[in-house]
């Protein structure tokens, strides 16, 4: 009965979600195709037509893939749940591994294969198809694949052991198994922040320290003046995979380092980079990055809160298309964290415009820190050029945006930066 009414409710929430990223997916198309037309007044200066017609294009071509990815996950999540996919693979893995915890991590291991599979084309057009087609691509294929190993490996040795140690908390921790759970994935966590940049990050790419003295000292001079201490700035080798171009802020206490990409260095002038530089700056010192890890805790200790009733109740397998039954002897551990990491998503996406509002907010605080400690008009140049280099549209549906992006329109954060300027 339960189980019935929790299948209806996944069912609901999944059709929903589809209507939901399907309408806003057609009326960003509309907007960004009806201003396509005409550079926006505000940015008719500097940016040409042709650049913003690229731009309305790629953001045209990018929905669109995305609305084709979101329709095969939902085919595929509704494949692994109420169509039994999960359950057949768990009794063919159960037939070759013979159980116990074997079995457990060889479930979650072959669902990250399968799932990798199933994503390989997608990642490949995207890279090859759509990147190529609009000029970002600069990835080779040997390139794109070795990455794809290396990650691979990468995820089975930080994986494995991670899950080794949450299933033995499961099995024999108690009742309580999810708040220690909570703990050693809080650690886990904070321990990535230090290894990514440090050990990870650079087996992708490889991190020079800023050689450029004149800008160096500019940059010095900044971290000087708003009291910031750092281990290192960076430029990283991004051109090797896109033209796309970004900066960084990575680690913390005494491991945090600032990232330039190669891309970026080589467009912006050294005042621009100095302003971009502050905004980042601005989020360090305005307690951005704590208080973002602050709510990731906060939010995955309710969500594991969840699990650890949700794994003891037969409607939260059964309405999913799994009998818990059907394997007797065996845990379920493996399966309820696979039941919980796929219907999660379905039920928290219509709750994601709040983590939007909360990012936005910090980005108008770091572009204002920006102003008071550099020219806001450097900053503002560097915003239209990063706009036009990597296709960013200038004329985003605003509901589409409201609801998905993690920045302000373009418009909106310079309008805030300019008043900025004439106060
Ligand atoms: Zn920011």
């Amino acid at each position: 009965m339960y189980s019935l009414a929790f299948s209806i409710l996944f069912v609901s929430f999944i059709i929903l979600t589809l209507i939901v990223r399907f309408w806003l997916a057609s009326r960003h198309i509309r907007h960004v195709l009806t201003h396509r037309g005409a550079v926006p007044a505000e940015f008719a200066e500097k940016i040409p037509l042709a650049a913003h017609q690229k731009a309305a294009d790629y953001t045209v071509a990018r929905t669109k893939f995305g609305l084709l990815a979101l329709l095969i996950n939902t085919l595929v999540l509704v494949g692994f749940t109420l169509l039994g996919g999960l359950q057949w693979l768990s009794v063919e893995i159960f037939k070759l591994t013979g159980g116990g915890m074997g079995y457990q991590l060889a479930l979650l291991a072959a669902f990250a294969v399968i799932s990798g599979v199933i994503d390989l084309p997608f990642d490949y057009y995207k890279q090859f198809g759509l990147e190529q087609r609009f000029g970002f691509n600069k990835m080779t294929r040997g390139l794109f694949f070795a990455d794809m190993v290396k990650g691979a490996l990468l995820g089975a040795a930080i994986g494995l052991p991670l899950m080794w140690v949450m299933l033995t908390l499961m099995d024999k921790s108690g009742g309580l198994w999810w708040f220690y759970a909570w703990l050693v994935w809080s650690g886990f966590q904070l321990l990535m922040m230090v290894l990514f940049p440090t050990v990870i990050a650079p087996m992708f790419n490889k991190f020079t320290p800023l050689e450029d003295q004149s800008l160096k000292s500019r940059i010095e001079g900044l971290m000087k003046r708003v009291g910031f201490a750092s281990k290192g700035l960076f430029v990283m080798d991004g051109s090797k995979r896109s033209a796309h171009g970004n900066a960084y802020f990575s680690g913390f206490g005494a491991n945090k380092r600032i990232v330039f990409f190669d891309t970026l260095l080589s467009r912006l002038q050294p005042q621009e980079i100095e302003a971009v530089l502050a905004h980042e700056l601005g989020h360090f010192k305005l307690k951005h990055i704590i208080k973002r890890i602050v709510m990731m805790f906060a939010i995955s200790l309710g969500f594991l809160a969840l699990l650890g009733y949700l794994k003891n109740q037969v409607w939260f397998y059964t309405g999913l298309g799994v009998d818990p039954l059907l394997l007797p002897g065996q845990s379920n551990d493996a399966m309820v964290l696979l039941l919980f990491m796929l219907a999660l998503p379905v039920f928290t996406f219509l709750f994601s415009p709040l983590t939007s509002i909360g990012s936005r907010k910090h980005e108008f605080e770091a572009d204002a820190f920006a102003a008071r400690h550099t020219d806001s008009r450097d900053l503002v140049s560097a915003l239209v050029k990063m706009y036009e280099d990597n296709a960013s549209t200038l004329t985003p549906d605003p509901l589409h945006s409201a609801f998905y992006d993690s920045h302000p329109p373009a418009s909106v954060r310079i309008r805030h930066l300019n008043a900025a300027a004439a106060a």
